[in-house]
């Protein structure tokens, strides 16, 4: 057997395994022994002192080792059917209980006289302490080498479930290094971990399981996590270099009458607006294809940017599509730019394709494109549908980019040469963290609103006070505004939440509001509803606005100064916050109103983050830590999300590195032929199945 395959065999065979264990361990995606080493510690204990029982600290968590002397179950008086198992441990200083809920087979575990870990809060019930529904370990210490690998060491402890103990999973992991680990190949380059100061893998491996000290732990850490940074950026590094070397198309700009468009706008471009468009159009005049990301925040005026990028595309002969992700965005972008360009010398024919159009004008439409008589198209999802096809696709314009699967993206720019694609994004992420996530695209930020808003006021108001909040609204739409009630329907396809929201509306369009004119939209109403009920509101024939999540996208009426939330905490925090962005984009006070109840912690953060912050970058950065990069990222369908160890908010200079030398690599060798690349590119032939096509490109 070559030593990789000894790596890949599965861990059925090792002793101590056999299949049903195998079996659990498969469970947590363990079948090799290569699996079993990248099956890192949860967190590590301190077993080289036990905290004393007698000076444990309340509301902390903390690790003891005690007997257990008494062990006993009580049912709960309070609530039939609701058991408590409790144990009292001692040690030499004091005795503390250990309490568990509804866990009665907990019972058979536990034996007088046993000596046993505790790791748990510590809290303070009826006078005594605590340590409620601890994890624990039952102790043998009649066996030598258990006993150094669960005592007087940092001990690792592992994400496991029923049918494999802690002490049993330690050593297994313990025995597999002994006998295996020097089978294990290196993939970084030696002159990589010379530069950047890294542990060889093996000792990594080794002592992120079984440390000697915090610090050798944090060194194996920071290898492993550069590792998998180093690999996540080899792609993303080939991606990039594959785009510079594409022959992508030189858009001539006819200043002239860029010039005339720009000062026909009903007002003047911030600077941000007009640094952010110089890049672009410093992009779209050179030969190689732009792939560049719009960051800005919600009311920023990303659009007339991307408006204008696409009015540089069609003027000079190319076409132009642009896609967002609903159908009222669509309509209203198809709408202003109509306005926008009907005065205009040169004549620049506009479409809207979305999934609602008929299909003879569908059919039509699609013969327009193909024959090159459309020279700007908006729509939806309906853009990537295989049968369109453009005569000459020059420009991509993809809005609300998060709003669509990586590979929709993908999609689009595929239907011209080597177009170039400009991406919009309203969730502004650190410019530093944003670099390494889009590693290969050119990022360009609008940090700044345009002039004369009026920072939105944000309240959380109590269920109980929604009385007072209808009487405000009624004092706004008296004064001229108009105002929003947000219903959460998260998503559109859930019957009983629209029901609900259907409940509520008609109640107060025939209670408290009878004598206002209301409106209702949300994603399962057709199109020509939807945007018959929005136009209609924009053009101050409603004036209240009910609706789901589909107003997170893009609507635009300034007059608009009022937005409730109702059950504000159901939602995430990006979404309250784009959700926002619909007011306060005129020059009026706005008000967002949240009816919440927060219950959990998080729900709890989330209400007070939108409460006291405003700025989208600082809110998304608070999002990341509400939720961890892994959801975060996971909902983006983003490849980070499947990072192991390796967290890219909080080491983001690690990931950094790793990306600067997996770019540097793939410049000196990018089909990864040399001798010591090899091992990298047989890894990454492994994991990455887009790898392959990668490396075929160029
Ligand atoms: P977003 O970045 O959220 O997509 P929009 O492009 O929808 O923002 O712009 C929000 C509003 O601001 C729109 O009504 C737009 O016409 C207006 N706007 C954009 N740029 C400016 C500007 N420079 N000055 C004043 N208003 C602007
Ligand atoms: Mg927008």
């Amino acid at each position: 057997m070559s030593q990789e395959n000894k790596l890949n065999s599965p861990i059925q065979y090792l002793k101590g395994v056999g299949p049903k264990r195998s079996k659990i361990l498969k469970n947590f995606g363990i079948e090799t022994i290569e699996d079993l080493f990248y099956y890192f510690p949860r967190r590590y204990e301190d077993r080289t002192n036990f905290v004393s029982i007698s000076q444990l600290k309340e509301k902390e968590y903390q690790t003891i080792k005690g007997e257990v002397f008494i062990k006993g179950e009580r049912k709960s008086w309070r609530r039939r059917g609701f058991s408590i198992f409790q144990l009292m441990v001692r040690d030499k200083t004091g005795k503390i209980s250990a309490v568990w809920f509804n866990q009665p087979y907990l019972k058979k575990l536990f034996k007088n006289g046993q000596s046993v870990i505790f790791y748990g809060r510590i809290e303070r019930y009826e006078g005594a302490l605590q340590i409620n529904s601890p994890e624990f370990e039952i102790l043998d210490e009649k066996d030598k080498e258990e006993e150094s690998l669960n005592l007087g060491r940092m001990v690792p402890v592992y994400s496991l479930s029923e049918g494999i103990s802690q002490r049993y999973f330690r050593k297994l992991i313990k025995h597999t290094l002994d006998d295996f680990i020097s089978k294990i190949q290196e993939p970084l380059p030696y002159d990589i971990r010379k530069r950047q100061d890294l542990l060889n893998l093996a000792q990594s491996i080794i002592n992120i399981h079984f440390p000697e000290d915090k610090a050798i732990q944090q060194k194996a850490y920071q290898r492993l996590a550069f590792e998998e940074f180093f690999f996540y950026s080899i792609p993303v590094a080939l991606r990039k270099l594959n785009t510079k070397q594409k022959q992508g198309i030189a858009h001539k700009i006819d200043e002239i009458f860029l010039t005339q468009f720009i000062q026909s706008l009903n007002f003047r471009l911030t600077s941000a607006q007009e640094r952010v468009l110089a890049e672009i159009k410093k992009d779209m005049q050179s030969p190689q294809p732009m792939h560049r990301l719009l960051q800005g925040d919600v009311g920023s005026g990303k659009t007339v940017v991307a408006v204008i990028s696409a009015i540089i595309a069609s003027s000079g002969g190319w076409q132009v599509a642009f896609m967002v992700p609903t159908e009222i965005l669509a309509n209203q972008h198809y709408e202003n730019i109509q306005k926008q360009i009907k005065r205009l010398s040169k004549k620049i024919n506009l479409a809207l394709l979305t999934s609602s159009l008929e299909d003879k004008d569908k059919q039509k439409l699609y013969r327009e494109i193909r024959e090159g008589k459309i020279d700007l198209v908006i729509g939806t999802h309906a853009l990537i549908q295989e049968e369109l096809k453009f005569k000459k696709l020059g420009l991509v314009v993809i809005d609300e980019q998060h709003k669509f699967g990586v590979s929709q993206r993908a999609l689009l720019p595929k239907k011209g040469t080597n177009p170039d694609v400009l991406i919009m994004t309203a969730t502004p992420i650190p410019r530093t963290l944003s670099m390494t996530i889009y590693g290969d695209l050119d990022i360009s930020v609008i940090d700044q609103l345009p002039p004369g808003r009026v920072p939105v006021e944000t309240q959380v108001f109590p269920e109980e006070r929604i009385p007072e909040v209808h009487d405000f609204i009624k004092e706004k739409i008296k004064e001229g505004r108009q105002a929003y009630i947000v219903y959460p329907i998260i998503e559109e396809s859930d019957f009983l939440e629209l029901k609900a929201a259907q409940k509520m509306y008609d109640e107060l369009r025939k209670g408290t509001f009878k004598d206002f004119r209301l409106g209702m939209v949300h994603g399962r109403l057709s199109r020509q509803k939807q945007d018959k009920t929005m136009m209609d509101f924009k053009n101050g024939k409603l004036d209240i606005l009910v609706a789901t999540t589909v107003l997170e996208v893009g609507i635009d009426v300034a007059n608009a100064s009022v937005l409730v939330i109702e059950h504000a905490e159901r939602f995430g925090l990006a979404q309250l916050h784009q959700l926002r962005g619909r007011i306060g984009r005129g020059q009026y006070q706005s008000y967002c109103i949240l009816i919440a109840n927060p219950q959990s912690p998080d729900a709890i953060s989330r209400i007070n983050a939108i409460s006291s912050m405003s700025d989208g970058f600082q809110i998304a950065e608070e999002d990341l830590k509400i939720r961890g990069p892994g959801e975060f990222f996971g909902q983006r369908q983003h490849g980070l999300s499947e990072l192991k160890i390796a967290n890219p908010i909080t080491q983001l200079n690690i990931l950094q590195k790793a990306r600067e030398e997996a770019m540097k690599l793939i410049e000196q060798d990018r089909n990864l032929s040399s001798r010591t690349n090899l091992v990298i590119r047989e890894k990454l032939n492994k994991t990455f199945p887009e790898f392959q096509d990668l490396m075929l490109v160029g």
